[in-house]
């Protein structure tokens, strides 16, 4: 887990007005730090734990502030590209880059701080049935900050959701669970040593966590991203389906869900200077994913 101090969270993105990951329209609050890093992740600057620079070399105006500012040497002159090798994420270049080439990403927040920027939408929370999703990155890793933050959105009423890969310990996941009155819980595959391949980890202690998950009263639908050729056989499908129905038991309101595959954050593996293996993958066919679906269907699941 992170090492925040109990009254700060590190978040890198906050969203407001969403009308997706919950009922009616919500604020999204992105924590920094997660202990996956799926291949086709939409997000990678929620990877790390630390603040990140991204380095967006299409608004570079090469007015060279960010070379005169970084204490570090870890801007080149001739480009101005950063070696990361060198760079502490000190933040000094984002300060002097008015263009917007090199932005900061991530910033700590005390639950005031952040309460005061949740509170000022109450009105349209209310009248939408909305509230507040809190995901990642991995809320779990933050999870004493997770947890009292969504409790003080319950304290004033407000809806709570968490959207997680599951990946820690269940201590610490129920910390959050606790608080949350919905869950969106990913499953990337049932076969473990293709679930490390696929996203650094092995799948053991997250199908604990899901069966741990299904027996408290809460609304829960699992996640299938569905990446074409990695994890959308029938056997996965089949697998994952009848893991699925098998927790809902008497429970109507578990809940399973495809998220087709999309590219939409391949520039920002750029930005952060990383690789983006899946360039030759495309979306899968609208065709697929309903047969896909009912695949699950036919395990037993409530498929939405
Ligand atoms: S401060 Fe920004 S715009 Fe200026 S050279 Fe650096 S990256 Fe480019
Ligand atoms: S974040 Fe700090 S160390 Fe890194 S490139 Fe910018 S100024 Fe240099």
């Amino acid at each position: 887990m992170i090492n925040s101090d109990e009254k700060r969270g590190l978040i890198f993105n906050i969203q407001k007005f969403s009308i997706h990951d919950g009922s009616g329209m919500r604020t999204l609050l992105f924590m920094k730090g997660c202990p996956l890093s799926c291949l086709w992740c939409s997000n990678p600057e929620s990877q790390s734990c630390k603040i990140e620079v991204m380095d967006v070399k299409k608004n570079c105006i090469k007015c060279q502030k960010c070379y005169d500012i970084c204490p570090k040497g870890a801007i080149a002159k001739e480009d101005f590209r950063i070696d990361r090798s060198l760079c502490d994420g000190c933040g000094a270049c984002t300060q002097k880059c008015y263009a917007g080439a090199k932005k900061s990403v991530g910033q700590w927040y005390s639950i005031p701080e952040i309460m005061e920027k949740i509170e000022k939408d109450q009105l349209i929370y209310r009248n939408s049935e909305g509230g507040v999703t809190v995901g990642g990155g991995e809320p779990i890793l933050q999870a004493d900050f997770v947890s009292e933050l969504l409790k003080a959105c319950h304290s004033v009423n407000i809806h709570t959701a968490v959207e997680t890969c599951g990946c820690g310990s269940w201590d610490n996941a129920k910390k959050v669970f606790d608080h949350a009155d919905a869950i969106f819980f990913d499953l990337k595959h049932m076969d473990s040593s293709q679930h490390k391949t696929l996203t650094g980890a092995e799948n053991r202690s997250i199908l604990q966590n899901a069966e741990s998950l299904a027996k408290m009263d809460k609304t829960i639908v699992f996640r299938l991203p569905l990446i074409p050729s990695f994890n959308d056989s029938k056997k996965n499908l089949e697998e994952t389906g009848a893991f699925v129905a098998s927790l809902s038991g008497s429970q109507s309101s578990v809940k399973i869900e495809i998220l087709p595959y999309h590219n939409l954050g391949q520039d920002k593996y750029r930005w952060l200077s990383k690789g983006y293996s899946l360039e030759s993958l495309r979306h899968p066919e609208a065709e697929h994913v309903e047969a896909c679906r009912t695949i699950l269907r036919n395990q037993g699941c409530n498929v939405i």
